[in-house]
Parts: structure tokens; C-alpha cells; sequence
């Protein structure tokens, strides 16, 4: 008799759960990450592995390793690349999917949400085209520091568990070392998932697509008398509300691509993101977005445009669910309508906390519009002017702070007068107001430089030391730090970066 082998069971314990693995094959590829020559972990998130209830020991043993690098596949994985299409700068490509990525599989966390577990940089898939199935160090620990930087703030976004460098060099304009990124999501559903069986003409893979998103982001629309007209409403409700949050904290996407728009509401792929320092609404920063279709005013728009795909691919189903074409279209046209309400909405409430207010007031939108006005003109910082707006809400001495950030200081004082008669109507003290408003405004955001030079430290001279002291500061980005007043300041003018790039 031939003796079977099984393969020795591992002493890590993901406990994967794996529901887009029962999916039809034409939604992925199954295929394991290829392996490494020399895995070396660079960082573990010792809070988020407790979140998932992953063991830390067992990630950070040789075994871990080897699973964070690709090297091994875990007990229970199923790994895959999945299959999306996707609009990049307004072209519509059939097939993108995951070129480097590799799902590993899902784990329910402590929270008992399900989340995937997914390797960035693991290596060619059927989906790969001419690139080489891999990522550089940079960009890794760049979407390390940024997207835990947005957790902190309180964005929601996919997260970041580990970084291992592979010991392999990757080829770009230049040599870089390679590093593999585990990235953690709700999901890693897209609009340009939806759009690939749009494309593919077929309703009911769509379907099924749109009852796997309804059943793990939104359950309350299954219940709903129409469906699929509830999914496309919770998308853009949450979409809208999280283009505000980024717009609040000055944040800027850079690469609003429908296959980088996820269906659960979080922000994903961070390439070449920035946080605005100098306020003005048509900064771009992505070296590949010359007509700057995502600059930062423009996001709500690009969001919108975003939406309207995957309304679009949505379609065949509202108009099943309305009974004819017209009443589908006109379905998918009301629910993109609220788009502009819920982001507006989210964007006053959000504007109002920062100046102070807790009363709702018609002129409040005026009064914030002004001060964003006097900010560009003035070259103001953005993270700042509202962090040190706290201290002059606290009292009147802290308007220096607030002044120095202004080209002409005066063209702050003419704005804090009205703002103070404003605050008038208040009946919060002093004290308390200033407290909540530094709850929303925050002291630290990953600036550019800070991130750069946390970069070239770990890629030059294998110095994690700036990566983890970022890290630190970033993890309570609220919270006042004495003794770290420079990771608060804008970039000195030979320390600027206009231009960010993909590095992919
Ligand atoms: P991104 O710019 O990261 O949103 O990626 C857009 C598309 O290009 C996705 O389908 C990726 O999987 C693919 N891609 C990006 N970089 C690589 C690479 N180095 N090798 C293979 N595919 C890639
Ligand atoms: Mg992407």
C-alpha cells in the first residue's frame, strides 16, 4: 500500500476562514506566493496581531516568518490573486487584479468582523502583465507608516501587520531591496471587481459578487425590499463620508482609480498619497497625475465619478429590482444624488468641531470657507492652523501660534474676530472647547519629509529606528507630545517634497 504524506502540521494558528475562496473560479486565480531567498522581519503590529487574535510569538518565530514572506503556505490558507478591472485615470482596463498580491485568507478578529489577510509583493499571478510580481522597501514601509497613521486618526483604511524584507533586489528606475507587505482589509472588494463582470457581460456573477459584498460589509440591505439599490446606497454613504474625513485632515489620495476604491468604505493603496501641508485646493502631489484629476479639491468629484461605475455595473440588478430599464436608471441616479449629501453633511460637521462649534449655524460654512480662503492665500499649514486654532480657542493668547503661520498675519486677525463673536453664541468653556477641538484636529500627521527621511534611514543604512520613532508619534496623533514638537512642523523649504511617486 502507498503511504500517503501529509505535510506536518504548522505551530501557527491563523485560523483562517476563507468565505471569497467558495466563490466561482472565474472570480481569482488560486495560486501560492512565490518564494524568497532571505526573509528578514523588519516590523510586526503587535496591536493589530492582538486584534485578530493572531499570536505574536508564533508570527515572529521562524515559521511566521516564512508565512509573512511567502515562503510557506499556513494551515488552512487558500491562497489566491483575485480578479478585478478598473478605470485608471478615466481608462477602462478589462483586466487588472491582483498583479502582486496574494490572499492568504480570512480571519474573524476579536471585534467578530472577518477580515482578509493578504500578502503585497508575493510574486507573479496570472494577473502580473509585464511587472514583476513584486515591491520595493519604500513603498512597503511607506504604506506601513501612512495607513496606521490613518487608523490612528480614526479613518477607516486597511492596515498594515508586518513587513519582512525578501533579500531579493527589485528592478525600478534603480536597484531596491524587495519587501513584502501584509496588508489587513474588511476586504479587498473594489468597484473594479464589479466592473470586471460588467464587462465580462455577466449578471450573474455580478450577483453573486453583489450578495458576497451585501452578506460581509452590508448585511442590513439584505433585508431590504430592494437590495441591491441598498448596497449602492451604503457604498456611496460611506464613500462620501470618508472623502470627507480625508478632505478634514488634508489628506490626498493621489490614485482614486476605481480598482482602488473598496467596496466595505476604507481607504486603500496607498502609492502616492500625501498630506497637504501648505493649504491650497489644487495641490497635487502624484508625479503620474499631470492634469491633476485627483488633486485634493477634486476628490469629492473623483469619488463621485467612482460611484457612478459602479452604479453602472449595479445596473442590470436595479432594473431587475424596479421592474424596467427607466426605473433602474432612475434608482441608480437618486442613490448617486446622495453622494454630494453625505459628503457635504460629513464635511460640515467635521469643519464645524474643528472651529469650535457645537451649535449648527447657517454662517458656519461661510466662516470656514474664509478661513480656507485666507490659508491658501497665506500659505498657512493646514495641520497646524487647526491644531494651534485650539490653543486660541482655549484663550486669546493663543493666537500667535495660530498668526505666525500666515504670510500676513492680519489676514488672520480680520477672520479671529468674526470667530470669536461666533464662539460667543457657545456655551461651552474655554477649556472644554479647546479639548474637543484637539480631538479632531490633529498635532501629528505622517508629513512628507518626516516619512522620507523614516524611508532612506531603513533603505540606505538598515536604520528602523526613524520607521519606529514615526511610527510611535503617529500612533496618538491627538495627543501633545513634549519633547517631539518636530514631528508637529511643516518641512523647512529645502526639506519640501512636491512630488511623490508609485514606486511600482
Ligand atoms: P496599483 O497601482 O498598485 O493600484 O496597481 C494597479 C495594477 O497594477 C494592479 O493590477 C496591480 O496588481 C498591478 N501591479 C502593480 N505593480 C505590479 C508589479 N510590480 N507586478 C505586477 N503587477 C503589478
Ligand atoms: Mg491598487
Amino acid at each position: 500500500m502507498m503511504e500517503v504524506k501529509y505535510p506536518a502540521p504548522g505551530s501557527v494558528h491563523f485560523n483562517f476562514k476563507n468565505s471569497y475562496a467558495r466563490l466561482p473560479d472565474g472570480f481569482y486565480a488560486r495560486i501560492a506566493p512565490t518564494p524568497v531567498p532571505a526573509p528578514r522581519l523588519i516590523k510586526l503590529n503587535v496591536e493589530l496581531a492582538g486584534r485578530l487574535g493572531l499570536d505574536i510569538a508564533e508570527l515572529a518565530s521562524a515559521e511566521g516568518i516564512a508565512i509573512l514572506a511567502g515562503n510557506r503556505v499556513a494551515d488552512g490558507s487558500e491562497p489566491l490573486a483575485m480578479a478585478y478591472a478598473g478605470h485608471q485615470f478615466g481608462y477602462f482596463v478589462r483586466q487588472l487584479g491582483d498583479g502582486r498580491a496574494n490572499l492568504l485568507g480570512e480571519v474573524i478578529g476579536r471585534d467578530g468582523v472577518r477580515y482578509d489577510i493578504q500578502l503585497k509583493g508575493a510574486g507573479r499571478t496570472p494577473f502580473s502583465r509585464n511587472g514583476d510580481g513584486r515591491a520595493a522597501l519604500g513603498p512597503v514601509l511607506r504604506e506601513y507608516i501612512v495607513s496606521e497613521a490613518m487608523a490612528a486618526l480614526g479613518v477607516p483604511t486597511t492596515r498594515a501587520l508586518a513587513v519582512v524584507a525578501t533579500g531579493q533586489p527589485v528592478y525600478r528606475e534603480t536597484v531596491l531591496p524587495g519587501a513584502i507587505l501584509t496588508r489587513v482589509a474588511a476586504s479587498h472588494l473594489r468597484v473594479g471587481t464589479f466592473q470586471y463582470f460588467l464587462a465580462q457581460g455577466d449578471v450573474e456573477d455580478i450577483r453573486r459578487l453583489a450578495d458576497y459584498a451585501i452578506a460581509r460589509h452590508y448585511p442590513e440591505a439584505a433585508d431590504a425590499p430592494r437590495r441591491y439599490r441598498a448596497l449602492l446606497d451604503g457604498v456611496i454613504a460611506r464613500q462620501g463620508k470618508l472623502v470627507a474625513q480625508w478632505m478634514l485632515l488634508g489628506f490626498i489620495h493621489g490614485v482614486m482609480n476605481t480598482d482602488n476604491t473598496s467596496i466595505s468604505g476604507e481607504t486603500i493603496d496607498y502609492g502616492p498619497c500625501a498630506f497637504m501641508e501648505a493649504y491650497h485646493p489644487g495641490t497635487v502631489f502624484s508625479s503620474i497625475d499631470h492634469q491633476g484629476r485627483y488633486a485634493y479639491s477634486n476628490q469629492p468629484h473623483a469619488m463621485h465619478w467612482n460611484l457612478t461605475r459602479l452604479a453602472e455595473s449595479l445596473l442590470p440588478l436595479l432594473v431587475e429590482e424596479e421592474g424596467s430599464e427607466e426605473s433602474g436608471l432612475a434608482s441608480a441616479h437618486e442613490a448617486l444624488e446622495k453622494f454630494g449629501i453625505h459628503f457635504e453633511a460629513a464635511r460640515d460637521a467635521g469643519m464645524r468641531r474643528k472651529l469650535g462649534f457645537v451649535l449648527e449655524r447657517e454662517e458656519d460654512t461661510l466662516l470656514a470657507e474664509d478661513l480656507l480662503k485666507r490659508m491658501a492665500e497665506n500659505g498657512a499649514d493646514y495641520t497646524l492652523t487647526f491644531r494651534r486654532l485650539c490653543d486660541a480657542a482655549a484663550g486669546i493668547e493663543g493666537n500667535q501660534g495660530v498668526r505666525t503661520l500666515f504670510a500676513d498675519p492680519a489676514a488672520f486677525d480680520a477672520w479671529e474676530t468674526v470667530w470669536r463673536q461666533r464662539l460667543m453664541r457657545e456655551s461651552v468653556s474655554a477649556e472644554e472647547r479647546a479639548a474637543q477641538m484637539r480631538q479632531v484636529s490633529p498635532a501629528f500627521i505622517p508629513r512628507n519629509h518626516l516619512v522620507e527621511a523614516a524611508l532612506r534611514a531603513g533603505i540606505e543604512r538598515q536604520d528602523f529606528q526613524p520607521f519606529e520613532e514615526l511610527l510611535d508619534v503617529l500612533a496618538h496623533p491627538y495627543d501633545d507630545r513634549p519633547g517631539m514638537e518636530r514631528y508637529s512642523l511643516p518641512a523647512r523649504p529645502e526639506e519640501q517634497i512636491s512630488k511623490t511617486f508609485c514606486g511600482t
